[in-house]
């Protein structure tokens, strides 16, 4: 059985590893493997969180009932079994995080491809499309003599041709090349097949799916897509696996970015870099309400920080967001007032920015109190009850004025991807095409950081190995 993997990332290589017993050829655009691995973890790549069922689930932003069965049959601890039986020393740190003691993402890398030997991989070789039954989809027939255009490339087995004219007909003649006519954009595709490869033309008929790439065309009986998702680009993942689900016939759920800074309408660029500890970010979201307690930072144009990041992949799907902070979570409305009332008494000559120091960071007291309409300079003993109350209102309830999220390329991760509807959950297997499966981020799955993302990858790819597997020794 030859069985095709698009993607050469976690899930590619988790899957691929799983089938060496069979023809397995791991397809990657870039000119090795694992490009995103690589960086993951600040490049310690936090291999997956050191945590139950229950607690991974609760961490899954989107399509946790989906993967309620993958996850129960590879849990956490399978991943940690998995990389420590292949040699991979592996600790766990703050949070359940695991990674290698090595502190090393290559090391990640490096294992999953020395699992995967015995599988062809082939670099540098961006799959640009991938059909079923192809040949049946196409007319095959000879080179016309006739056709306006030229051979563009000639290799021993294969060549290309460009037809002018769309509307050109293929003329059959007795000798000269196979081709198999496709629409492309501008005009007709054809690939030509000199007469020594009709065998393989023929072939194709039987194969289930014909792959694409940019140096050739391979037909294959399954197909694993594990293209990942659109954050990121430079490392490969560029969207591609969704134009594959919807050529198949697949429905895509819009890809946001999550895990994502969030840029304000306000310029923050004179706090850049200012960290807040300690403070609650709310959202409300569609009428949804979220919290999230911890520490956010200012950047050039709004705000990140694990806070935040968090936030992002809770709102991403809205389509209004309204974004405020306490400042101070410890303390209710009564026992803050009751605080800045003790602070005025004992420092009544004192200026207002003075009296703030110790309730904000020193860089944040303008900001603030430009926001609540008081004056820094403003002597203590001449605030009034009512500019008192703003402060606590201000401190409890600030608003931070909700542009956007940043682009979704800057997304650690990607929200939306293939229907979760059309796949099946135990298998991956697609519900619209037999032998096409799909795993990873390319899924519409999404997590919170702390691992758990990269165990959606190993997880769905595990179910999918084990499915392949499984209909193999039933013959199915
Ligand atoms: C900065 C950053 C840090 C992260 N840190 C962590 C972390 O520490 N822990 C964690 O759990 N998650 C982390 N993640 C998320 C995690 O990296 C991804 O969820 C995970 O890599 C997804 O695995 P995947 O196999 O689905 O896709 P990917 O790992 O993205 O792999 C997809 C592969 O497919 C290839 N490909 C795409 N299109 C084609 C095509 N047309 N032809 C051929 N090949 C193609 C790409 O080149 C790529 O190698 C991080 C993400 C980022 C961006």
């Amino acid at each position: 059985m030859k069985i095709a993997v698009i993607g050469g990332g976690a899930s590619g290589l988790f899957v691929a590893s799983q089938l060496k017993d069979y023809d397995v050829t791991i397809f990657d655009g870039n000119e090795k493997c694992g490009k995103k691995l690589f960086i993951t973890g600040k490049g310690r790549c936090n291999v997956t969180n050191n945590c139950d069922k229950e607690e991974f689930l609760n961490n899954v932003v989107n399509g946790g009932k989906f993967m309620q069965s993958a996850i129960s049959r590879f849990l956490p601890t399978d991943t940690i079994a998995y990389f420590e039986e292949k040699g991979l020393k592996l600790k766990t740190e703050r949070g359940g995080r695991v990674f290698p003691v090595s502190d090393k993402s290559s090391d990640v890398i490096k294992t999953l491809e020395r699992a995967c030997k015995g599988a062809t991989i082939k670099l540098n070789e961006k799959v640009t499309s991938v059909s079923v039954n192809a040949i049946s989809n196409y007319s095959t027939t000879v080179i016309p003599t006739e056709v306006e255009g030229s051979i563009s490339s000639q290799t021993s087995s294969m060549c290309y041709a460009k037809l002018v004219n769309s509307s050109t007909t293929c003329h059959p003649e007795q000798s000269g090349y196979f081709i198999t006519c496709h629409p492309e954009q501008s005009g007709y595709f054809i690939t030509c097949h000199p007469e020594q490869s009709v065998a393989e033309s023929k072939d194709l008929g039987k194969a289930a799916y014909l792959i694409t790439t940019i140096k050739g065309k391979y037909t294959f009986d399954k197909v694993i897509i594990a293209t990942g998702g659109n954050t990121y680009s430079g490392t490969g993942s560029e969207g591609d696996g969704y134009k594959f689900a919807k050529m198949l016939g697949h429905s895509i759920v819009e890809a946001r970015p999550a895990l994502v800074p969030i840029k304000l309408k306000e310029s923050v660029k004179a706090m850049q870099g200012l960290p807040l500890k300690n403070v609650t970010l709310y959202a409300v979201a569609d009428n949804k309400r979220y919290s999230q307690f911890g520490e956010m930072m200012f950047t050039d144009e709004g705000i990140t920080g694990p806070i935040v990041l968090t936030m992002s992949s809770y709102i991403n799907r809205a389509k209004k967001v309204e974004l405020y902070l306490d400042l101070k979570p410890a303390l209710s409305h009564e026992q803050l007032d009751g605080r800045l009332l003790r602070e005025f008494d004992e420092g009544k000559n004192k200026n207002l920015f003075n009296v703030m120091r110790s309730l904000t960071p020193k860089n944040f007291i303008d900001y603030f109190l430009y926001k609540v309409s008081l004056n820094s300079q403003r002597k203590i003993n001449s605030i009034t009850q009512e500019e008192r109350e703003r402060l606590v209102k201000g401190l409890k309830n600030f608003p931070l004025a909700y542009k956007e999220l940043y682009p979704l390329d800057s997304g650690i991760i990607t929200s939306g991807g293939v229907n979760l509807k059309e796949i099946n959950p135990s298998t991956m297997e697609s519900k619209k095409n037999k032998g096409l499966y799909f795993v990873g981020e390319v899924l519409d799955v999404d997590c919170l950081t702390g691992g758990f993302n990269l165990q959606i990858a190993f997880a769905t790819a595990y179910a999918c190995g084990q499915a392949i597997k499984k209909e193999e020794k039933n013959g199915i």
